[in-house]
Formats: C-alpha cells, sequence, structure tokens
C-alpha cells in the first residue's frame, strides 16, 4: 500500500463479489479496480463513455480475504489504540454491499471473522505477549436507531429511553449512562458482540430493513500501565471505535435516476454530520496526532443496476481523503 504513513485518514474501498441473484438477473459488472494502483474504474451502463476514475489509500476487489482487509486497514490502527492514541473504523456504503460483512463477517470463523472480531484476537495476542504492562480492557456497544441511542449491551426487557451525548473537558464527548464491561479474553469480547447484536432494535427477519436504518458503535476501551526507567508507574488509555453505518442509500428504491442521486446525497449528508460527531469523539485528545486515527472503508456493488449507489459511495469516500 503506498498510503503516506502520517496522513490522518486513510480511505479504502471494497467491492463485494457477485450475488446468486445478481448472477441469476444477468446484470453485467461495472466497476474495475486496480488493486496495485489503489484505483475504481466505474462506468455508467446507460452510458458506456461516461467512466469515472477514483483513487484511494487501497482498493479490495471480490477476490481479497478478510485476513488482508485487517491486515492492510485496522490492523495499525488498533496497534495505535494499544499505544494509547484513539482510533476509528467506519464501513459506509449501500446496504447490501458488505458493511457487516466487512466489520463483523462470520465471527467464530477464523477466515471469514471480520474487523471487529479480528481486532479481538490481535488486542489479546498482544496483552499475552506483553508480560511487563498491566492491561484493562472495557466493552461498550451502542445502536443510532430513529435518532435514538440504545445501549445494545443492558436486556432488552430494560426499558430504555435514548441516551445522551455529553461533553466533559477532561473526556472530552461521550454518551452518558452507557454501560461498559470488563473483559478478559477473546471469547468473552465475542459473548458481548453476539448478545448486542441479539439486542438491535427489531427482529432478525426484519434485520435487514433495519440495519439499513441504524449505525452501531462497539467500542474498546485499553488502559494499560508499566514502570518507566525511574520506577513511577506510567498509564496510558486508547479508544478504537468500530462503526457500522447506516445504507447510504434511500430507503425505497423508487424514482429516477437522478432523484436517486439527490437523496441519496441529502442521506449522504446526514452521514457525514454523524461522521464529524464520532470524530469529536476520536478527536477529544489527538488533533495533534500523527496518526491515522480514523479509517473509512466504503462497500461497493459491483453491478450495473446499483450505478447511482455505487458513484454516490466512490464521491463520498473520495471526501473523506
Ligand atoms: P450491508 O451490511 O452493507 O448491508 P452485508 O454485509 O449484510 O451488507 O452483505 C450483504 C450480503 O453479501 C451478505 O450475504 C454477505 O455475506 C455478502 N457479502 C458481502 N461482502 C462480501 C464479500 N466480500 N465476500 C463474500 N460475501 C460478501
Ligand atoms: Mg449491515
Amino acid at each position: 500500500m503506498s498510503a503516506k504513513e502520517d496522513e490522518n485518514i486513510i480511505v479504502v474501498v471494497r467491492c463485494r463479489p457477485f450475488s446468486e441473484k445478481e448472477k441469476l438477473a444477468g446484470h453485467s459488472k461495472i466497476c474495475s479496480i486496480d488493486t496495485q494502483a489503489g484505483s475504481v474504474v466505474l462506468t455508467n451502463p446507460k452510458s458506456p463513455s461516461d467512466v469515472k476514475t477514483f483513487v484511494f489509500d487501497a482498493s479490495f476487489d471480490e477476490d481479497c480475504t478478510q485476513t488482508e482487509v485487517y491486515n492492510r486497514t485496522a490492523r495499525r490502527i488498533v496497534d495505535a489504540v494499544l499505544e494509547g492514541f484513539n482510533g476509528t473504523v467506519f464501513a459506509y456504503g449501500q446496504t447490501g454491499t458488505g458493511k457487516t460483512f466487512s466489520m463483523q463477517g462470520i465471527p467464530h470463523e477464523p477466515n471469514l471473522r471480520g474487523i471487529i472480531p479480528n481486532s479481538f484476537h490481535h488486542i489479546f495476542n498482544h496483552i499475552g505477549q506483553s508480560k511487563e504492562k498491566t492491561f484493562l480492557v472495557r466493552v461498550s456497544f451502542l445502536e443510532i436507531y430513529n435518532e435514538d441511542i440504545r445501549d445494545l449491551l443492558i436486556k432488552k426487557s430494560t426499558k430504555q429511553t435514548g441516551l445522551d451525548i455529553k461533553e466533559n473537558p477532561e473526556s472530552g464527548v461521550y454518551v452518558k449512562d452507557l454501560s461498559s464491561f470488563v473483559v478478559k479474553s477473546v471469547e468473552e469480547m465475542e459473548k458481548f458482540m453476539d448478545f448486542g447484536n441479539s439486542t438491535r432494535s427489531v427482529g432478525a427477519t426484519l434485520m435487514n430493513a433495519t440495519s439499513s436504518r441504524s449505525h452501531s458503535i462497539f467500542t474498546i476501551t485499553i488502559e494499560s500501565s508499566d514502570r518507566g526507567l525511574d520506577g513511577e508507574e506510567r498509564f496510558i488509555a486508547g479508544k478504537l471505535h468500530l462503526v457500522d453505518l447506516a445504507g447510504s442509500e434511500r430507503q425505497s428504491k423508487t424514482g429516477a435516476a437522478g432523484d436517486r442521486l439527490k437523496e441519496a446525497t441529502k442521506i449522504n449528508l446526514s452521514l457525514s454530520a454523524l461522521g464529524n460527531c464520532i470524530s469529536a469523539l476520536v478527536d477529544g485528545k489527538s488533533s495533534h496526532i500523527p496518526y491515522r486515527d480514523s479509517k473509512l472503508t466504503p462497500t461497493m456493488s459491483p453491478a450495473s443496476y446499483n450505478f447511482d449507489e455505487s458513484l454516490s459511495s466512490l464521491r463520498y469516500a473520495n471526501r473523506a481523503k
């Protein structure tokens, strides 16, 4: 990857494989990805001479593995968080293009697990090898659904009203009364992730509809202490936010292409407002730190009928560079 090391934000794109349904419907492929150059070329199916080229810090095609994506995107963020910095990984894109696959994947399958469970393994591997330090790891999990913030780690039967966002000079922006749990192993982290996923707003059958309208944020706080050469105890803390954003398309896929694009842009505006809030969380203390502390992974469909959405996602990602 040719990305510069001192950038605070890096942007990568991942295009998923054709689904069986798309194959059966005979949609043509309108994107071409050069993984070496990090470029994505999108062709308008209605006008083959209308070709848009985008270049990102990295781009992944349908053949790339979950491990490859982790190693080339989230790995260094998690390393920085272990050193006491703050970091965020976002997945942005049209519903059905692989945000949840990229962030979560299939958690208990080593080759198919996504960025979130891969970060659990990474964190506890690191802790296991750092005998001279003491670590305290905590997790929180929330969703933003219909403008309400809901704690995903408390029982569903507990009557919840929306949580508030607060700010204080010490800790920056935070969600008041959000629960957090100390975890001591990968398995414990996975349990909290599974539990949180089971408490999302709407039942499993409607999960797709719901998840396209709700954002979820899995937060891992890592504190560590050791003794410096002078015998003084040193204490550091870092926070990692792992964000699976709402779908970037409008909710009903009807209407003319032009309108669709306009509305998608409006949703993109609300998504970029959310992005600003979350980077405020991240930036609390770290605005001067020369680390890549935020990362955006848009995901896209390769198929012609999704041209508008793919173009809109690439433009959004392009703005974040
Ligand atoms: P989103 O969260 O963006 O709405 P999903 O992550 O749920 O989309 O992906 C939609 C479908 O496509 C799922 O069945 C998922 O398993 C599959 N999928 C997405 N990305 C990939 C990929 N890179 N490789 C294989 N299957 C994928
Ligand atoms: Mg999803």
